[in-house]
């Protein structure tokens, strides 16, 4: 299935600002799904049932824990419950860098000091490879193109931070990252008033939904039990309750990301934050070489409201940042329906970016949620007193961070059920932190949207007054956000 009109929840908005009399698909979960079509439905949870493990969320983290756990153990009985359909969250609907990023590691870096943050970061690079390697053995084509990452700075203010950002990275062990003027970032990619940028090879741009939906088939042919259309309301220890029955189970693993807040007792655990993007048209041959952007690295800039970009398979723009940041009372959006005005916002931000595009149109707009933790800090944990795990808060580093948490969980329960000892990954410092929950309302709502109202006015002063350091601005916004 390849043609959007089949994509379900899809609504087609007109383009604003006169622009253009196309219209923009809006919504349709992402813009890969409407490439894609939607995955014919599993059967939901037809009634009671007992697992060894039962995996709430089939996302990224909960297929890539049923992946590693059914490796490790073939004989387990798991269980994947999905409220809609594998890949229905953030993993369906993301900008596609798989990289090395995680949320958290410099406070770990002060918490547990410098030599666990460079293991957790080594094995974040490692993470990478790993993806790429598991997708190669389990004939997934994700359209994975291993180009790196690359950051670029567009005033004074970003180039500091660009530069501070690149030290810091050396400083965790990254010895193959380079430092770039403003000629050989040309080079790589004309982006106006870029003055530097940094690059990093472990990163590279996929396709999420072919990713996702070619693991959810890989699980299945492992003999993995995946029941979709199959919303949990409560998880307790042992128990999975669905409206359709309860799966009991020694182990319960919540993978719920940017929905926990549904889950009950969950409502203040992760804060559900929008990230929103559009998709262009596929450009034109003239309009890549006006571009460049050839080793097709996964695109971002070093703006406190940041944006990311890739170039498709297809020949498109993709790009990201942040629209609307959050809803009240932690409500999600609906199949990534996007706000007329953010749809702008972004179109704006790419034209920024590359005036040489003007007139370009974009084709789909979507949005979805993250889970932000209060401390940003993503984390994976295994209570061995109940049973109950839990892996996420990735903020929007989750591509790559969902395989190694996932990896992680596995030796956890390894280790919990008596299977093998402690491993390296059960050792690194993201493992069982423990953070505090987030305000109740409305305080949520007026912190996040103070919060991204300032990083917003910082970027817009750093680039009116071209000064040589980060906004002040900033500086409260990271206060009040308490990263
Ligand atoms: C627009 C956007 C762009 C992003 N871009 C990037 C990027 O380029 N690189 C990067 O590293 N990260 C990116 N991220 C973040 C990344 O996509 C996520 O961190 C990652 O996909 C999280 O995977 P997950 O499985 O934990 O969560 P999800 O993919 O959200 O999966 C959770 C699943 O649980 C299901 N679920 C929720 N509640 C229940 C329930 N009660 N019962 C049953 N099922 C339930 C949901 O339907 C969903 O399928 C982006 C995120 C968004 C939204």
């Amino acid at each position: 299935m390849s043609s959007t009109e089949s994509v379900g929840g899809t609504e087609h908005t007109g383009s604003t600002a006169g622009h253009s009399a196309r219209t923009v698909i809006n919504g349709g979960i992402s813009f890969w799904y409407a490439q894609q079509g939607l995955p014919s439905p599993r059967e939901p949870l037809p009634s009671d049932a007992a697992a060894d493990v039962v995996i709430v969320g089939g996302g990224f983290t909960g297929l890539w824990t049923a992946y590693y756990l059914k490796k490790a153990a073939p004989f387990l009985r798991i269980t994947v419950l999905e409220q809609k359909f594998c890949g229905y969250g953030a993993s369906g609907r993301n900008g596609g860098w798989l990289y090395n990023g995680i949320a958290g590691r410099d406070r770990h870096a002060r918490v547990h000091g410098h030599e666990a943050a460079v293991r957790l970061q080594k094995a974040m690079n490692e993470t990478v490879a790993e993806v790429v390697r598991v997708a190669e053995v389990e004939g997934i084509d994700a359209d994975i193109h291993q180009g790196g990452v690359l950051e670029v700075a567009c005033t004074p203010a970003q180039l500091a931070r660009l530069k501070a950002f690149h030290e810091a990275e050396l400083s965790f062990g990254e010895k193959d990252r380079e430092l770039y003027g403003a000629r050989e970032t040309a080079e790589r990619v004309r982006a106006a008033d870029a003055v530097g940028s940094t690059w990093t090879p472990h990163g590279a741009r996929l396709n999420p939904v072919k990713l996702v939906q070619g693991l959810a088939k890989a699980v299945e042919a492992l003999g993995v039990t995946i029941h979709e259309s199959t919303p949990v309301t409560e998880i307790r220890p042992k128990h999975a309750v669905t409206p359709y029955g309860t799966v009991r189970a020694p182990y319960v693993l919540r993978c719920t990301e940017g929905f926990t807040a549904s889950l009950k007792g969950h409502r203040r655990t992760w804060l559900p934050m929008n990230s929103s993007m559009i998709a262009t048209e596929p450009l034109t041959a003239e309009q890549w070489e006006s571009v460049g952007w050839e080793g097709r690295e996964a695109l971002g800039d070093m703006a406190h409201a940041y944006m990311y970009a890739q170039r498709t398979a297809d020949g498109r723009i993709a790009l990201g940042g942040r629209g609307v940041p959050y809803r009240f009372g932690s409500r999600t959006d609906n199949d990534g329906r996007t706000q007329p005005a953010t749809i702008e916002a972004l179109r704006a931000l790419l034209l920024r970016l590359f005036p040489q595009l003007t007139g370009v149109e974009v084709a789909h707009a979507w949005s979805g949620v993250l889970g932000v933790p209060r401390d940003w800090c993503a984390t994976v944990t295994l209570d061995r007193s109940t049973g109950l795990g839990w892996a996420g808060g990735y903020v929007g580093s989750g591509v790559a961070t969902t395989n190694l948490a996932a990896r992680t969980l596995c030796d956890l329960i390894q280790q919990d059920s008596g299977q093998s000892g402690a491993t390296e990954l059960t050792a690194l410092p993201w493992v069982g932190h423990k953070v505090r929950k987030w305000e109740p309302e409305p305080l949520r709502w007026i912190g996040v949207h103070g919060m991204y109202a300032t990083y917003r006015a910082a970027d817009r002063r750093e680039q009116g007054t071209q000064a040589a350091q980060s906004s002040r601005l900033a500086r409260i916004a990271d206060r009040v956000a308490g990263r």
